[in-house]
């Protein structure tokens, strides 16, 4: 199964992606996290990368293309795999349109208030899983010890930017596969499990 998870930033994409990753043995491809971890490691890509997301702004396509092409090339895609945070706009579909075909489309449909609670009060780990400070309170990962951390980017002012670009340049993607009549849309208005539970239910 090649699957795409579309959502908002906040819909719960990543919460998601982690579960299905890993009750399906599908490879995890987020596209944020490969830009966290290379600026973390300080490298060219995460110097350039960081300019943009820092704003809000999205990496320019190219980048991130190249990237998502050099990764669903590896052996470890060869029977599908799950991409969150790819593609984000138009210009990335038609691009990985190029180089596969896409089986299902999962639109996490999330309500706008609960965007910005979810994102304020967000906290990170470096192995992918995420909390929130409302149901989860140490600042050391649950699953892998390491200390927890908040985005820079899920500041408000940032957060802001992040939902207009979604709005303008993501939100069309929905129309583009309902289309192609691969989507299908899940309430992600509820607990990450009832969500879940729901996506387990319709890959049946
Ligand atoms: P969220 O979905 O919560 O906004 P991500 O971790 O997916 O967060 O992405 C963080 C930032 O990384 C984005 O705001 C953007 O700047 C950059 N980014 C991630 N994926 C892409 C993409 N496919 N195209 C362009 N920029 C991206
Ligand atoms: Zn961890």
């Amino acid at each position: 199964m090649k699957i795409i998870l579309l959502g908002a930033p906040g819909a719960g994409k990543g919460s998601q992606a982690v579960k299905i990753s890993a009750e399906y043995g599908l490879p995890h491809i987020a596209t944020g996290d490969v830009f966290r971890a290379n600026i973390a490691k300080g490298t060219e890509l995460g110097k350039y990368a960081q300019t943009f997301i820092d704003k809000g702004e999205l990496v320019p396509d190219d980048v991130v293309v190249k990237i998502v092409a050099d990764r669903i090339k590896q052996p470890d895609c060869k029977n599908g795999f799950l991409l969150d945070g790819f593609p984000r706009t138009i210009a990335q579909a038609q691009a990985l349109d190029q180089l596969t075909e896409i089986d299902l489309v999962i639109n996490i449909d999330v309500r706008f208030e609960l965007i910005v609670a979810r994102i304020s009060g967000r906290r990170m780990c470096e192995c992918g899983q995420t909390y929130h400070i409302s149901t989860y309170d140490k600042d050391t990962c649950a699953k892998c010890g390491k200390p927890l951390y908040q985005r820079k980017d899920d500041t408000e002012e940032t957060v802001k930017n992040r939902l207009e670009v979604y709005q303008k340049q993501t939100a069309p993607l929905i129309e583009y596969y309902k289309k192609k009549g691969i989507l299908v849309d899940v309430d992600g208005n509820r607990t990450v499990q009832a969500t879940f539970d729901d996506i387990k239910e319709l890959l049946k």
